[in-house]
């Protein structure tokens, strides 16, 4: 783009925007699926960035949608997969996950349970919070109330009947990173990642709600310069990126290997902090981050 220096300033900026929503559009992520025998999970990008996800039971043809903000894309899945939806969960009321709740209410011939953790959530009809359960199909769904990101924030955790596991994380936890913190504390995040997340099945999924893989694990790279393991997600992630394939998922041990967020009882990211304190240490990281330009 070098050219566009030599341009008159607005000229060139308006050329710049061009090449920006030009390459977008044709940057835009494929859908992906993650098959396990007694569970299945379709990957259906939506807006810019976002994850929905078409979680399937395949002994009962049974499905819910998560954060369904794009209505016509999750009922085309629901038709190609010949499934029944039964449930949309929520993860929390942001309009780029909440925001399609009602359109989709709508253009469904029956009512179904709208779960989720906070009032402000368009079509909520089952209030959620900690260790709550239900079942789509035969899997069966626990909640966990993480709030911080949102004061009403809900992780949904799903095992199958012969013992697959995976879990959606919405806007608290990232490949590599964790949501901002809009209406919480750094003592909320350390509950929500370290006290429970982290406590998952270490061979647990984890689906979350955005592609933000790169812009995290180039900031884990900063703060842990030498981790090979980073330095291999790295790569393995460009080459998805470049194919236009998601990078979801990945597992709550992947996330404890690398996501500095998930690690701040470790000495390597306390030092990076300056601090000795693992709250204290989350606290700084997500200060950081809020400005790191990677
Ligand atoms: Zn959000």
């Amino acid at each position: 783009m070098s050219f566009l220096n030599r341009l008159p300033l607005c000229v060139g900026q308006k050329l710049t925007e061009l090449y920006f929503r030009t390459r977008f559009r044709s940057i835009a992520t494929l859908q992906g699926e993650c098959v396990f025998p007694k569970m299945q999970v379709k990957i259906l990008p939506a807006l810019q960035d976002n994850y929905m996800y078409l979680l399937i039971c395949p002994d009962t043809k049974e499905a819910a949608i998560v954060d369904p903000v794009e209505p016509d894309t999750v009922l085309s899945s629901v038709e190609k997969e010949h499934v029944s939806l039964v449930s949309v969960l929520t993860t929390h009321h942001h309009w780029d996950h909440a925001g399609g709740n009602e359109k989709l209410m709508k253009k469904l011939s029956k009512s179904i349970p709208v779960y989720g953790g906070d009032d402000r959530i368009g079509a909520l009809s089952d209030k959620v919070t900690q260790g709550d359960t239900f079942n789509v199909g035969n899997l069966k769904v626990t909640c966990l109330f993480t709030p911080c990101h949102t004061t009403g924030h809900i992780c949904y955790y799903v095992e199958s009947p012969n013992g697959d596991k995976c879990v959606f994380t919405g806007d608290t936890l990232f490949q590599g990173g964790c949501g901002r913190f809009f209406e919480g504390t750094p003592e909320q995040m350390y509950s929500a990642l370290i006290e429970k997340l982290s406590s998952l099945p270490d061979d647990t999924k984890v689906f979350c709600g955005h592609e933000y893989t790169l812009q995290n694990m180039s900031f884990a790279k900063n703060v842990e310069p030498n981790s090979e393991v980073i330095a291999k997600r790295i790569q393995w992630a460009e080459e998805k990126r470049a194919n236009n394939h998601p990078t979801v998922p990945s597992t709550i041990a992947d996330e404890k290997s690398w996501n500095p967020f998930m690690r701040v009882h470790e000495r390597s990211v306390q030092t990076h902090a300056g601090e000795t304190d693992p709250i204290k240490t989350m606290g700084s990281l997500r200060r950081e981050k809020d400005s790191f330009k990677g």
